[in-house]
């Protein structure tokens, strides 16, 4: 199957010259016969990777405690949407449906909104949610896929955020935007100049090659990164965190990301997992997961206009606020044995200790700017940036 991919890669290279990592990344993942999302489910243990709800539950719990939270803030408005970004084997979702459809004030007031680019991975997600009539349309029907699931809830599934109605949300992503394509810049002395992806015409392998000109992407670098020597900058998350500014700022709500990501301070985090272990972007193509750290820099500064960010903080931190101690002391309570404790402990430890997942990944929050008037928000409490 990856001896074909890369055999359609090359001849697509051949025939109309080197394409952008963005291109590449785009056609590795999303491929609708051989991307790596579209063929299998890769999350878990016995998969490529393992994420923050499938660790344990107290994650999704308190996501979804925080639009709660939120919701609760904004004045409990009587119809409002969960919208997940990427929901991948559907764990955080089944955790949100739980849990929100545990508070009587909030079961019969919200729907919940999937975005999901594989049809593989949709049906992986209806399954998990327990939804027995599952409502499957064309791929350009909007949604393309909806069902109601053992708590009542409608679900609907979408390609993209945009075609979703507008409507008072509450958007979480766990690993969504560090799977979306990126350009890639490296600083030389005619300025900047795209990384492409190329052919080795001696061996036939595929390579990185700067293209020799200025590419049309080199256009779009957001002045505040002119001085970087490396940069990463992904197009893909500009709209769609565009569309989520536009959506908070017209209807209310908030969006919360978790993420690997930096500051600006890292340009060159482009890299290929598998079976857990970091592995060469251009070996295995389609058979790889590929993932760039997200640019938190960037991300303020392109939602700057139109809302209010906030982080990104360390997850641990994130959770702590979230009251992750008395969540995790009531389960411990409920365990029923001395190995039961000890799993809960150890999953926990992965979520909120520093030298683990609790210090790779940052949550980082975008509301609407009318939200400010309303105190603090949940889970990033007295940290506040700039642009309030
Ligand atoms: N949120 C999940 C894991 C996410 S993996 C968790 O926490 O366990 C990335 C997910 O995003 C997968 O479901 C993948 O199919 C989906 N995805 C990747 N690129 C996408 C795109 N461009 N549009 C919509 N979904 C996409």
């Amino acid at each position: 199957m990856s001896g074909e991919f890369r055999q359609y890669l090359g001849q697509r290279i051949k025939a109309t010259g080197a394409i952008t990592v963005a291109e590449y990344m785009k056609e590795c993942l999303t491929n609708p016969m051989y991307g790596y999302y579209t063929r299998k489910n890769p999350i878990g243990r016995q998969g490529d990777f393992i994420t923050s709800p499938e660790v344990c539950q107290i994650f999704g719990e308190l996501l979804t405690l925080w639009c709660i939270n939120e919701w609760a803030i904004a004045g409990a408005p009587t119809a409002f949407q969960i919208i997940e970004l990427g929901p991948g084997s559907g764990i955080l979702a089944s955790d949100i449906l739980r849990i929100a459809s545990s508070f009587a004030q909030v079961r019969n007031h919200f729907t919940l909104h999937l975005v999901e680019r594989s049809p593989a991975l949709a049906g992986v997600q209806a399954q998990r949610l327990g939804i027995v009539n599952v409502e499957r349309k064309s791929e350009d029907a909007v949604p393309y896929q909806h069902g109601v699931s053992q708590y009542g809830v409608p679900v609907s599934w979408y390609l993209r955020i945009q075609d979703i109605p507008k409507a008072p949300a509450f958007i979480v992503a766990n690993e969504f935007f560090d799977a979306l394509p990126i350009h890639k810049f490296q600083k030389t002395e005619n300025g900047f100049r795209e990384v492409m992806v190329d052919l080795n015409r001696e061996n036939g392998q595929l390579m990185f090659a700067l293209a020799p000109q200025s590419t049309p992407a080199t256009r779009l670098i957001p002045s505040p990164c002119k001085h970087r020597d490396h940069l990463e900058f992904s197009l893909e998350s500009a709209v769609i965190l565009d569309d989520i500014a536009d959506r908070v700022a017209d209807c209310g709500g908030g969006a919360l990301i978790i993420d690997y990501g930096h500051e600006g301070t890292k340009g060159d985090t482009f890299r290929g997992f598998r079976e857990h272990r970091v592995v060469d972007a251009l070996d295995s193509p389609g058979g790889t997961d590929l993932t760039a750290d997200v640019d938190f820099s960037i991300l303020k500064a392109l939602l700057k206009p139109k809302a209010v960010t906030f982080g990104p903080i360390l997850q641990y931190e994130f959770l702590a606020n979230m009251a992750f101690e008395r969540r995790f002391d009531a389960l411990m309570r409920a365990c029923r044995s001395d190995s039961e404790r000890q799993r809960l402990e150890s999953a926990c430890d992965v979520l909120i200790n520093p030298a683990k997942m609790g210090g790779q990944f940052f949550a980082f929050a975008v509301v609407g700017k009318s939200r400010s008037s309303l105190g603090q928000l949940s889970g990033f409490t007295a940290i506040k940036t700039e642009g309030q």
